[in-house]
């Protein structure tokens, strides 16, 4: 480590911070440095201004220069717009840390939680040239020299995370591993954490994959059955492996010759194949089934994807012999010494997953009331849409939702009423899914979270307010929170009176039997249900019979499971405020 002023050790904890390679050392160089500038990294308004000062050195300087520029776009109202709003995101994956980032810039107080304590995912991201563009303008070469040089326009998803959370310490985001969000009624693990006290307005969830809080709804997007392979192989750095061409993607239909090849010399199918040089390589490929059925991958066929690719029906070591296979025949053999690289658990990094279904969240937004306080809640990255790895839309639309998404933290900092910001988020998000490298705005440093610098035709009224009534629940739709409550409790008694052994006091137990329930659809539906038939000691039963026909019958998916809400000792007052809304727009709507 060289220390340019060897009377001020600041200098070389600075330096140590900016080329940690692990998220522990990140951490552990940044309270350091903080505690030797005698710095609060918590004084999230000043934080960046008084380390600025304190750091008088020019290596620092040249990344300020970097920041500031950005720090200083007028959205952000230098750091004034949203200086009382206090965000919770869910995931330190790049999209929750590329959202922290735009949070602590629009002035936010930002604190990050996430369930890992190490970033350990060699896998290699393609990206678009518009991200490339963003991650420079926040200095990515200072933190990782190699960040896409030349032609590069790849990152391993482990160095993309190390960038943004140096970035957003250094903006004053709070970031706290090994932390995980249990849900609205058990909060944290560790129970005790300190992160467990911070009281919030807004919840970003970025917890990835299917990562979704409760209120959002999923959309299923399914085609036919798709097997995807990824491995690493350790890179030695050596002249030979340098010689080694990248394969930015070979597709079936581009080179039958290829793939004809590889099938006769090693029986391997595929549909396609990346082959990507970084800290390790990375090959990423689709295969057929029908080749890891005959090469023994799979043991057993099943037409369901999970038993398919269940643990018990691969063969760990035929995998890797495939996945070997692949990557040694497409790099035309000339990858000496290809050893597999170790994921988190110590194993060879090779891994099988179905992508034939594609997920994607109904909505972008919703705003509940949690603690007697308004809740904005939005989501991003993959928790938003599960993007579709042969195009690389994963950073490009993560990283686009993550501006989108602050964007309406902006509005909602500003006062804006909350159904109007639901209803912007949620117009911008109909543009998420179309857009492609090639109809994005071309001007990419005029980018910023205004979502008309970045799409091209953005209608920020495309969805009206009064079509989100059930994102943002009757209760926060006015200042009387508590008329709007003793207004849905009305409703519910009236749709219920008369039903034997039914008797709606409340929002809460009087739902616990789930007769309340049956009886309410009974009332609007009377064909549904025989009430007759029913049990009040069989809660678990009634509560599910309602769950699946609210679901089944109106779209509406349950907030808790049936066992829960008959056993459980609390039933939460919100979630229940929030399904009968849904319940009572629905059924309102419907009924001639
Ligand atoms: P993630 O990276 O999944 O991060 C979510 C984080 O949340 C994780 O760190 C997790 O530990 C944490 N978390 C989850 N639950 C909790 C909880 N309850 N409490 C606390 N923390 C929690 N994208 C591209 O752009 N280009 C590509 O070329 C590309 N190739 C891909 C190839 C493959 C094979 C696959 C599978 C994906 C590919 N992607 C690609 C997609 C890309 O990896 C994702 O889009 C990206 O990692 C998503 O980032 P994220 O922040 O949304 O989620």
């Amino acid at each position: 480590m060289v220390n340019q002023d060897p009377t001020n050790p600041s200098h070389a904890l600075f330096d140590q911070f900016v080329q940690s390679q692990t998220c522990k050392e990140v951490q552990r160089t940044f309270s350091e440095l903080c505690h030797h500038l005698q710095l609060d990294p918590r004084d999230y308004q000043s934080f960046y201004t008084k380390l600025k000062e304190r750091l008088n050195y020019w290596k620092a300087k040249a990344l300020w220069i970097k920041l500031d520029k950005r720090a200083q776009h007028q959205d952000y109202q230098q750091g004034k717009v949203c200086a009382k709003t206090k965000c919770l995101v869910l995931g330190a994956g790049p999209c929750g840390l590329r959202t922290a980032i735009e949070l602590a810039l629009l002035g936010a107080q930002v604190v990050v939680l996430e369930k890992r304590d190490s970033f350990s995912r060699n896998n290699v991201l393609h990206l678009w040239p518009y991200t490339i563009y963003d991650l420079r303008g926040l200095a990515a070469k200072k933190f990782y020299g190699k960040f896409c040089t030349g032609a590069l326009d790849h990152i391993s998803i482990r160095q993309l995370q190390l960038i943004l959370l140096k970035v957003s310490l250094l903006l004053g985001v709070e970031v706290h591993t090994g932390v995980e969000f249990k849900g609205w009624m058990a909060e944290l693990f560790p129970d005790d954490h300190p992160a467990g006290k911070f009281q919030f307005d807004v919840f970003i969830s970025a917890g990835g994959g299917r990562f979704v809080p409760d209120g959002f709804r999923w959309k299923e997007l399914r085609g036919k059955l798709a097997i995807g392979i990824t491995c690493n192989f350790i890179n030695h750095h050596s002249a030979a492996e340098a010689q080694v061409a990248e394969i930015s993607g070979v597709a079936r239909i581009y080179n039958q010759k290829f793939f004809q090849d590889l099938l006769t010399e090693k029986g391997i199918d595929l549909e396609n194949i990346v082959y990507y040089k970084d800290a390790t390589h990375y090959f990423v490929m689709t295969a057929k089934k029908k080749s890891l059925l005959k090469m023994g991958v799979i043991k057993q066929d099943f037409s369901d994807a999970n038993q398919l690719l269940g643990q018990a029906n691969v063969d760990q070591d035929a995998l890797l012999r495939y996945a070997h296979g692949a990557a040694h025949f497409s790099t035309g053999h000339r990858l000496p010494n290809m050893q597999f690289a170790l994921n988190h658990a110590g194993q060879p990094d090779v891994a099988m997953f179905d992508f034939t279904c594609m997920h994607r969240a109904e909505n972008a937004s919703l705003v509940r009331e949690r603690k007697g306080k308004k809740l904005l809640m939005g989501l991003v990255g993959d928790c938003l849409v599960e993007p579709f790895w042969p195009l690389g839309t994963g950073i490009a639309r993560g990283f686009l939702a993550a501006f989108d998404t602050a964007w309406m933290v902006r509005s909602w900092g500003k006062g804006k009423p909350h159904l109007e910001v639901v209803a912007e988020r949620e117009s911008i998000y109909q543009l998420l899914s179309q857009t492609t490298p090639e109809n994005i705005n071309k001007n990419y440093s005029a980018f910023s979270i205004d979502p008309a610098t970045r799409y091209q035709h953005v209608n920020l009224n495309s969805i009206k307010a009064n079509q989100l009534q059930h994102l943002v629940p009757m209760c926060v739709h006015g200042p009387d929170s508590v008329g709007a409550f003793e207004e849905l409790l009305k409703w519910c008694q009236q749709h219920t009176a008369g039903y034997d052994r039914v008797k709606v006091k409340d929002l809460t137990q009087s739902w616990r039997s789930g007769l309340a329930l049956c009886a309410l659809i009974n009332t609007f539906r009377p064909h549904l249900i025989d009430m007759s038939s029913l049990k009040e000691s069989d809660s678990v039963h009634n509560n599910q019979l309602a769950f699946s026909l609210l679901e089944g019958e109106l779209g509406i998916p349950p907030i808790i499971s049936a066992s829960d809400m008959a056993t459980k000792e609390q039933i939460d007052k919100l979630s229940m405020v929030l399904y009968l809304t849904q319940i009572h727009d629905a059924f309102n709507e419907r009924t001639p």
